[in-house]
């Protein structure tokens, strides 16, 4: 399905922004592997996995990035800014449990469970179907259990994997959960934000539901694209996105 908008401007969805009209700007991005971008003015910020570095996979390097380099991006990140993230595949760190802090790093991390930002509901999962053995992979009868978790009055759905069919391509064929395509399409969500197929970004609906495919990165782990801006409105959702 061809993005609702071109990859240089609000997306054909955009109303006009009306003055004293409830707005909300919502900076999403996936798949940073390291490379931690300028951030945007936004009232949220949502971050969809595989957050830490290629060379640190291994939980201990992992844990040292996120207290360090990661923490300090975190809290560089204007104040009036909510920040919420999942792992990713490659973030075994958060598979092992060992990415708490004594002094906690500022963000809400989600893994199958939920958080609320000004009357959004928000819902956050790592799982994608398996691949051979990276983190939070489950095989698709598996997945099923924590698709059932999302709950029915979920506003924003924060993933790492799409779903099927949306935001998902492979020289392999479309490599998203059909599971997961099934409850957006009963949980009805504003938003879906996700990332893992890095040649997947871009914006794409699932009936009433907009989902942002938000990879910084390209196939070769390039940093290429610009973290997605959805404007959320009375008057419906528009995106900003592209290349750097
Ligand atoms: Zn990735």
């Amino acid at each position: 399905m061809d993005p609702p908008g071109g990859p240089s401007g609000w997306g054909s969805k955009a109303g006009p922004i009306v003055e004293g009209e409830t707005r909300m700007r919502i900076c999403c991005a996936a798949d940073l592997h390291g490379h931690l971008p300028e951030v945007p003015e936004c009232d949220l910020l949502l971050l969809g996995g595989d957050l830490v570095p290629l060379d640190a996979h291994a939980p201990a390097k992992g844990r040292a990035w996120l207290d360090t380099t990661f923490r300090s991006w975190l809290e560089a990140i204007p104040a009036g800014t909510t920040i919420v993230g999942v792992a990713g595949n490659h973030d075994f760190v958060f598979q092992e449990g060992r990415a708490t802090f004594a002094d906690p790093l500022r963000w809400t991390y989600l893994q199958d469970s939920g958080t609320s930002h000004r009357g959004l509901s928000i819902w956050g999962t790592p799982w994608q179907p398996r691949f051979f053995d990276w983190a939070f992979n489950l095989d698709e009868d598996d997945l099923a259990a924590k698709w059932a978790l999302i709950p029915e009055a979920t506003d924003v759905l924060l993933l790492h994997g799409p779903p099927y069919g949306h935001g998902d391509p492979t020289p392999r064929g479309p490599a998203g959960s059909p599971g997961l395509l099934r409850r957006i399409e009963a949980v009805r969500p504003r938003l879906v934000v996700a990332g893992h197929i890095h040649s997947g970004y871009g914006v794409y609906t699932i009936g009433p539901t907009t989902l942002a495919n938000c990879s910084l990165l390209d196939e070769d782990y390039r940093f290429r694209n610009r973290p997605i801006l959805i404007e959320l409105s009375d008057e419906g959702i528009a995106a900003d996105f592209g290349p750097l």
